[in-house]
């Protein structure tokens, strides 16, 4: 689904990604883990050209979206992203900010964006919240509006960047348990977290990035279990 071939980032003169290549099939559920700045939200980033490459393909199904005949907003709706603080509109109720890109951007009827919205809410246990606005909700709430509202443009691919870093810890199991739901149901979905529980439960791939590359990558029992890199043995040991 997402194929990304010796991707280079910088800011200025720092090399932020050096040479990144790294797969997405379809239906995997992939952790990225590594120490602050190492490059994981730019990584992230990338795949759906919220910041331009400096050099390398990200390719989308099967298309190099930083190929200048690339419709990059159509293949945009089809990458869901999930930001750790919740970037809800906060002008706008909780149904308004789910059906708001369906309608102008995928040109929806306004009464199926609306069912499809109240479905979402069901899904994430926040229906009684429908005409809220995110300053009555808890982290935890937002958040979960925050997922639905990426749902609701039925994305191919969900990128989560450090989706519970922001909450307080008695809401971040409910925030996991709806992403436990998406990778039950078989969603595509790139994850950056510090939840180790979760990238060990979860996760089909884990990645370990550490100063722009890829470390070590590997099934949850090899990375975590039979850790082949120091860096990688060393950033865990702090973490668990
Ligand atoms: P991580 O998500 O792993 O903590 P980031 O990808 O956010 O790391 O950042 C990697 C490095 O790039 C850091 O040194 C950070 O300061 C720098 N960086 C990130 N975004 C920008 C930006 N927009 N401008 C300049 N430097 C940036
Ligand atoms: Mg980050």
């Amino acid at each position: 689904m997402i194929k990304i071939k010796n991707l280079k980032k910088k800011f200025g003169k720092l090399e932020v990604l050096k040479n990144i290549d790294m797969n997405v099939k379809k239906g995997e559920i992939v952790a990225i883990l590594g120490p602050s700045g190492s490059g994981k939200s730019t990584l992230l980033r990338c795949m759906n050209l919220l910041e331009t490459p400096n050099d390398g393909e990200v390719i989308f199904e099967g298309k190099n979206i930083l190929d200048k005949n690339c419709d990059i907003n159509k293949a945009r709706q089809n990458i869901g992203m999930v930001f750790q603080n919740f970037n809800l509109f906060p002008n706008m109720s909780v149904i308004d900010n789910i059906t708001f890109a369906p309608i102008k951007g995928k040109k929806m009827d306004k009464e199926d964006a609306i069912k499809i919205g109240e479905q979402l809410l069901q899904r994430v246990g926040l229906i009684d919240k429908k005409y809220a606005y995110p300053s009555q909700l808890s982290g935890g709430q937002k958040q979960r509006i925050a997922i639905a509202r990426s749902l609701a443009m039925q994305p191919d691919v969900m990128l989560f960047d450090e989706p519970t870093s922001a909450l307080d810890p008695e809401m971040v199991k409910e925030v996991l348990d709806v992403m436990k739901e998406l990778a039950k149901e078989g969603t595509t979905m790139v994850v950056v977290t510090h939840e180790i529980g979760f990238a060990k439960e979860v996760a089909t791939k884990v990645v370990f990035m550490d100063g722009g590359y890829i470390v070590e990558e590997g099934t949850p029992t090899e990375v975590f279990d039979n850790t082949k890199e120091g860096r990688t043995k060393d950033f865990l040991s702090k973490v668990i």
